[in-house]
């Protein structure tokens, strides 16, 4: 498929199906039709890159689903200034989109194998306001918090609350939160004061086991 293939693929993903589903924020929108998403998955994924649907990664694990990916960065409410935690690198792909959103944007991978690709394939992109860093998400990163906004692309048995402690007054995490193989909902923690957490339920969703310390 030629460049060209891809770019119209793309606008009718991004800029018909997303809008009828329900995501209407410009910056989102604008951010997800500036990356390429068939250069986040393997030559044989790439025919399937404006699918929908999330796609196989190696190693067990998927690279989102588009309209979770936008639904999700919508939530998370973000300005320009700001510096987002993703927990859960994968392909690299959202953290792309965040970093065409955000100031600065450190994301955390636990399989080092796929921490390593998304760093190379993130720099060879020119991402250069993304750094990838293989730890255990779970714990988040206590050296580099506060964060305006966490977001958790992988399904712990509660919120971590390291990942609680580590938002910015009125910052913003995003997670979904319940069974490794069944139901799972995507929460909204707001932190409103230094003791005062807002939870809100954003629906039911499906995701990969978030593997760690304060996870599975
Ligand atoms: N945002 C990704 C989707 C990743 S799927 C993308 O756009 O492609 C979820 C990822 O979370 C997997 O790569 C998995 O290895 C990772 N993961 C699971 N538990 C983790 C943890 N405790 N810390 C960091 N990454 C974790």
């Amino acid at each position: 498929m030629s460049d060209v293939d891809f770019q119209r693929q793309r606008e009718q993903l991004i800029r018909e199906e997303l809008p009828m589903l329900g995501i209407h924020d410009v910056a989102v929108l604008d951010a997800m039709m500036s990356v390429p998403r068939e250069d986040f998955v393997s030559k044989e994924m790439r025919e399937f890159a404006y699918r929908n649907a999330p796609l196989p990664i190696g190693f067990g694990q998927t690279i989102s689903q588009p309209l979770i990916v936008a639904y999700m960065i919508e939530a998370l409410q973000l300005t320009a200034h700001e510096r987002v935690l993703e927990i859960g690198t994968g392909s690299g792909y959202a953290a792309a989109v965040l970093a065409q959103i955000v100031r600065e944007v450190l994301t955390i991978e636990r399989h080092p194998k796929l921490a390593e690709a998304s760093r190379a394939r993130l720099k060879r992109l020119g991402y250069d306001n993304v750094h990838v860093i293989h730890s255990d998400g779970t714990l988040g990163l206590p050296d580099q918090a506060p964060f305006d906004a966490i977001i958790v692309a992988a399904c712990g048995p509660s919120v971590p609350p390291a990942l609680q402690q580590q938002l910015a007054l009125g910052g913003r995490l995003v997670i979904p939160v319940g069974e490794k193989q069944g139901s799972q909902k995507l929460i909204r923690v707001i932190r409103q004061d230094e003791d005062d957490f807002d939870f809100e339920e954003l629906g039911y969703v499906h995701f990969v086991p978030l593997v760690g310390e304060a996870g599975w």
